[in-house]
């Protein structure tokens, strides 16, 4: 009987399971054929249920999107990682048969494409014809070359099945504790190739009737240092995509099948048509050009890596916005340097990711967001570069920082067209990179060989806007409802206890309106004789910056004291360092001694502590806008006295002389401050020169290249990779149209 029964099974499932009859690769054809050929989602041209009833239509997109929103409140809490818990580092979405996104749950923006990418391969590789979709089954998905970020974000597809037909998928992700490198980490620094970042799952079937597969199952308890979390995080997953899937079937029980597929061609047709008139309304047409950069320390870790990888690297992040007349929006990375032997490089799914955290937070907030809004944008990146290596075997698992320093590009095309516009509540001077990331393991406190990532950089500063002030430690540019989670729930899996944890003055980017204050941890190694610990954060460049005369955010130094005499302070009851607040005048100064660890280079191989070992972690702060002596007097008072702000920099940098008194406050003295002001902008007028006598003094020495060798480095891979680019350098500088780069001057 059950042999009868698996025949007709397997009979049954060469029978099409897409819409009306046909394969999902006809669906998908025809789809983007239709797109190609009319402009529009599907060739859609009515938009029937919103015409005919918009109370309805957008009653159906609130159940939909509400059973998202819904999925992740609760799955969260199945989660036992504070990744996910704590942190809120997950996202749910419902996506059409061939892959294109319907409506995204709140968390982390990332993924409106990322996920379809990973669902449009298993549609055009055919997977209906093996391994076969049926109801029921899991697949998996971390691999950044089918459709992610970095294989430290895990996917869920699961399909959604209305009788003998799929009528879309449920997918959520969640971000792992380890990875499996062979560094204890989920994003290990000082990896070289894609062998080195982990586990990768491509799109693999590993469940059936709604259950994970043994095999499965028993892979995920060696495959990573975290099988606990691993196991607890596919539960959060499939138990948020099983929600969604029957949120889903019981709304199409109630409107019906055929209203239900229309709803879903015609949402992601409306929401293509107003992200266009966004652009539209909000941006004057036009090309934006902006440049980011990001800095890789690789040079400090010869001996411990490859000769050909220890080498310092800029990543060059040219990137071009042009927002063209009928609303449509192009990015393009021309001119971006090429990739390297080391964790940073990144995929096109993963510039689609950062393109997704940039718009959802500026042009459409309040928009719906789905695939509709991805078919409005067209995004260039050339082969070779580090945005797009065409070499399946170079190392992802960092992508977030190369990206994310681009994306800087973004946010300040979209506030310079704003305000050409009018629209100065929209500006916002980019976002801060999301670090320190403090992750590193070994041997842990509970005696396990454990590794772990701390996800308290979910709460950065946030850069100023045009009429406000950034906010402190709050937000991730990548997750607007991100937490930097109760210290105690990272104590639990970290064996570094919190000796303290306060928001770091001077860090913000000072200007008319300042960013939000960064934080700092001070950690100390603690129940464990030893433990490998990474920096992330950024040292030799600056990340983003300003705008419009605003300062960008301190940098994030990479500080640590080695060997230290804490045991015996602690044991005689002496007081303790919790916090430095400022690295000239450290109040960790007399109550700790040891080897101290204080420099620049913040992404290199990890460095290995003791028990007792200090390890300071700074989280970044918003850039500033405007220029720095037009901030109000009593603004920078108020920094003062919340301790936002060092005491030296009011002066300095805003020319405010300011005096404490005895209980402590901080009053200025406006007749000085007025005089100080007056000189500054004196000696600016003194000091400045026009721009086309600076570029002439400037020229010889860009003719000779006479650059840092890394600075050497990044423009000779830029001006070899991209003609168009190579002749905007030259025009820019009017060097003669035969001039290369000079053969004598080679870089290392
Ligand atoms: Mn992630």
């Amino acid at each position: 009987m059950a042999i009868v029964m698996d025949f007709q099974e397997e009979k049954r499932e060469k029978k099409p399971i897409g819409w009306n009859g046909r394969t999902l690769v006809q669906m998908i054809t025809e789809s983007e054929q239709q797109m190609r050929e009319t402009g529009r989602y599907c060739g859609t041209e009515r938009l029937s249920i919103k015409e005919s009833d918009p109370i309805f239509y957008e009653k159906i997109w609130s159940r939909l999107r509400g059973a998202l929103v819904g999925a992740r409140e609760t799955a969260m809490h199945i989660s036992a990682s504070p990744i996910t818990r704590e942190a809120g580092e997950l996202c749910f979405c419902l996506y059409t048969p061939e892959g294109d996104s319907v409506a995204v749950s709140t968390g982390i923006m990332a993924h409106v494409h990322t996920m379809s990418d990973g669902i449009k391969h298993m549609v055009r590789s055919d997977y209906e014809e093996n391994p076969g979709i049926a109801p029921g089954d899991v697949f998996v998905n971390n691999d950044p070359l089918l459709g992610d970020v970095h294989n430290a974000d895990v996917q869920e597809f699961l399909p959604i099945f209305h009788e003998d037909e799929l009528i879309g998928w449920a997918a959520g992700v969640t971000h792992e504790l380890d990875t499996g490198s062979p560094f204890s980490s989920a994003h290990p620094v000082g990896v070289t190739s894609r062998y080195e970042d982990g586990w990768i799952l491509s799109c693999e079937k590993v469940g059936e009737n709604d259950r994970l597969n043994r095999d499965y199952e028993n892979r995920a308890q060696t495959a990573t240092r975290m099988p606990f979390y691993w196991i607890l995080d596919e539960k959060c997953r499939i138990a948020g995509c099983q929600m969604i899937r029957e949120a889903v079937l019981k709304l199409v029980g109630e409107i019906g099948i055929e209203i239900y597929k229309t709803f879903v061609r015609e949402v992601i047709e409306e929401t293509r048509r107003s992200f266009q008139q966004i652009v539209r309304t909000t941006l004057v047409p036009g090309t934006y050009s902006f440049a980011g950069f990001m800095d890789y320390t690789h040079g400090a870790d010869t001996g411990r890596m490859p000769d050909y990888a220890a080498v310092d690297t800029i990543q060059h992040g040219p990137l071009q916005v042009k927002i063209e007349r009928d609303g449509r929006l192009l990015m393009d990375l021309d001119g971006a340097n090429k990739w390297g032997h080391h964790a940073f490089n990144s995929t096109t799914t993963a510039i689609q990711a950062g393109v997704w955290i940039g718009l959802t937070q500026t042009a459409i907030p309040n928009e719906k967001v789905n695939d509709g809004a991805y078919l409005a944008t067209e995004t260039r990146i050339p082969p070779g570069t580090w945005a797009n290596p065409q070499m399946p075997l170079v190392s992802t698992n960092l992508s977030w920082c190369s990206f994310l320093a681009s994306i800087t590009g973004l946010f300040k095309a979209l506030s310079t067209g704003f305000v050409a516009r009018g629209f100065c509540e929209e500006v916002v001077a980019g976002f801060p990179w999301t670090g320190n990331i403090t992750q590193g393991g070994g041997i842990n406190q509970h005696g396990a060989d454990a590794s772990w990532c701390n996800f308290e950089m979910s709460c950065c500063g946030t850069s100023a806007g045009y009429v406000r002030d950034g906010e402190h430690a709050c937000a991730a540019v990548w997750n607007p409802e991100g937490d930097m989670g109760d210290l105690e729930a990272w104590e639990l899996i970290e064996p570094l206890l919190y000796l303290g944890r306060r928001i770091r003055p001077s860090t913000p980017g000072m200007g008319k309106h300042r960013g939000g204050s960064g934080f700092e941890s001070v950690r100390m190694v603690h129940g464990t004789k030893r433990q490998e610990l990474f920096n992330i954060g950024y040292g030799k460049v600056f990340y983003g910056g300003g705008l419009f005369g605003g300062y960008p955010a301190s940098t994030t130094p990479r500080h640590m004291v080695m060997n230290t005499d804490l045991e015996e302070r602690i044991s005689k009851r002496q007081p303790y360092p919790v916090s430095v607040r400022d690295i000239e005048n450290s109040e960790m100064e007399g109550l700790v001694n040891g080897d101290e660890l204080l420099d620049r280079n913040a992404k290199n191989v990890p460095v290995t502590t003791g028990e007792y070992d200090i390890y300071v972690s700074v989280l970044s702060a918003g850039h500033g806008v405007g220029d720095v002596l037009d901030r109000r007097v009593e603004d920078v008072i108020e920094d003062l006295n919340e301790d936002l702000l060092l005491e030296r920099f009011a002066l300095s940098a805003y020319g405010v002389v300011a005096s404490r008194g005895e209980d402590g406050k901080w009053t200025a003295d406006l007749a000085a401050t007025e005089a100080r002001r007056e000189e500054i902008r004196k000696q600016r007028l003194e000091r400045s020169v026009p721009v086309s006598e600076w570029l002439e003094q400037q020229r010889p020495r860009v003719a000779r290249m006479d650059f840092s060798k890394q600075t050497r480095k990044m423009f000779r891979e830029s001006l070899g990779l991209s003609t168009w680019w190579a002749e905007a350098f030259r025009d820019f500088w009017k060097l003669p149209g035969d001039w290369t780069f000079p053969e004598d001057n080679e870089p290392k």
